[in-house]
């Protein structure tokens, strides 16, 4: 039987207790909402980012990918219209002084203007997200640059260079992940939202008269990813922004949003971001950055689709999904994280049933053949039955034991972290049967 027994707590206490996820500095008591990725954790994210890269990049023919840096020349943030309107609208709790964002108040709070804690509130005030910086050692305003608040930028302004330096036209797309940062007003729920982040980001640039059509597209095909991904669609769903939520330069915008521990909340955003970003950087830069069709002689200036996700709050995302305790027997339940194959952190653990006899080297030999494909992990310490779990509880989809049959047969037993179940295979179809099972992996029903 499967309950649900997703909370934050267990999830934060897994992160901690594998290495997933720590406090950010915690022996100086910690940084609030600033984490770092332990040893699975690391693997964990570079793997969910690697899967978006293959299905983004990868997987077509016309996108590219980009990475640009973190500082940008400060009159990009001008342009972009993030000095003036990228703010929240922020308000205190007189009596506890707890902030909080106004958008994230419910109506009654905000005609009341009474906190959650039903205190009187402070007049809201308008916060501007962008962390600031100075460049070289005179700090005046001269000299102020800004941490980026979005990846999407970087992405714009190098707009010119990928069509003159790549053989794209369009419809194309560019791709990056990189890290942002944003002064926010309220951090919580682990790492759902930082001040340090990590996004997923593609820009499609696209001719105004189709932009509607690859809105569709790209929404439809963000949802299959996470899909693909093996979340589980009933905790999925689309929101649409109302005019009144929508951002400067959005003409519609909807949300990919997942069912968290703590509710309903955004993963993605996707946005007809229209001819508003180029043209804006054309006029600020003084550049020319329309769009030459070298078959109809048209110039344009391209319209713009972005899917923009989170790539530390997938990560968490894909904790929570994962997550389960399922009861093995009478009084015996087991943690366990259903990960897709393609982004566990350790794909095959490999164990000695016993270390004598020989068993030790022969699981040794194995381990160092599937390396060279897989990420393996060699446990020879312990019950077998308690490195099952120990695995099950990291995310391992396959173990394999090395037996005394192995020595006489050369098979091994795979045991797949799902099922449970285990298989009699040759060493010599190893690698090739973890590669179709990676292939054809579904997860069930729950
Ligand atoms: P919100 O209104 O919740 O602050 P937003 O709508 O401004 O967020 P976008 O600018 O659309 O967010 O950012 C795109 C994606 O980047 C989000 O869907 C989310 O996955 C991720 N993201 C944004 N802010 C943060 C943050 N502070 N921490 C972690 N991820 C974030």
């Amino acid at each position: 039987m499967t309950t649900d027994p997703r909370t934050m707590d267990k999830i934060v206490s897994l992160s901690k207790r594998r290495g997933f996820i720590y406090p950010s500095s915690e022996i100086y008591g910690g940084l609030a909402s600033a984490w770092d990725y332990g040893p699975l954790g690391v693997e964990l994210k570079n793997r969910v980012a690697r899967f978006w890269w293959r299905e983004m990049t990868q997987l077509h023919d016309n996108i590219v990918g980009l990475d640009a840096s973190i500082l940008m020349h400060p009159t990009v943030w001008k342009a972009s219209g993030h000095v003036d309107n990228f703010a929240d609208l922020m308000v205190e709790d007189t009596v506890t002084n707890e902030r909080y964002r106004w958008d994230h108040l419910t109506e009654e709070q905000r005609e009341a203007k009474t906190s959650p804690n039903g205190n009187p509130l402070s007049e809201p005030r308008v916060f501007n997200l962008m962390f600031s910086t100075h460049l070289g050692p005179v700090q005046d305003s001269s000299s102020t640059v800004y941490l980026r608040p979005e990846t999407a930028q970087g992405i714009y302004v190098n707009f010119k260079n990928v069509v003159q330096t790549s053989r794209v036209k369009i419809p194309f797309g560019i791709a990056q992940i990189g890290k942002a940062f944003r002064n926010e007003i309220v951090t919580k729920n682990f790492i759902f939202r930082t001040v340090e982040f990590e996004q997923m980001e593609m820009q499609y640039f696209v001719h105004p008269s189709e932009d509607e059509k690859w809105f569709s597209t790209w929404k439809a095909a963000r949802m299959e990813y996470y899909e693909s991904l093996g979340i589980r669609p009933e905790r999925l769903r689309f929101t649409e922004h109302g005019p009144d939520e929508l951002a400067h330069y959005a003409k519609t915008a909807y949300d990919i949003e997942y069912e968290f521990p703590f509710g309903w909340q955004e993963l993605e955003g996707i946005h007809n971001r229209t001819d508003y970003d180029l043209s804006r950087h054309g006029e600020f830069s003084g550049k020319d950055l329309t769009y030459l069709d070298d078959q109809s002689r048209e110039r344009f200036i391209p319209y713009i689709i972005e899917t923009s996700a989170g790539l530390t709050r997938s990560v968490l995302m894909v904790l929570c999904d994962a997550y389960d305790e399922e009861e093995v027997g009478e009084g015996d339940v087991r943690t366990v994280l259903h990960l897709h194959p393609r982004i566990a952190p350790v794909t095959v653990a490999v164990l000695p049933l016993v270390k004598k006899d020989g068993l030790a080297e022969r699981a040794r030999e194995i381990e160092r053949e599937l390396r060279d494909d897989y990420a393996t992990f060699y446990d020879q310490g312990g019950a077998i039955g308690r490195r099952y779990r120990r695995q099950d509880e990291i995310g391992t989809p396959y173990c394999v034991t090395i037996d005394y049959e192995t020595m006489e047969k050369d098979t091994v037993t795979i045991r797949y972290r799902d099922s449970m179940e285990q298989e009699r295979i040759a060493v010599a179809d190893l690698a090739n049967h973890v590669r179709s099972s990676i292939k054809s992996y579904k997860r069930a029903a729950l």
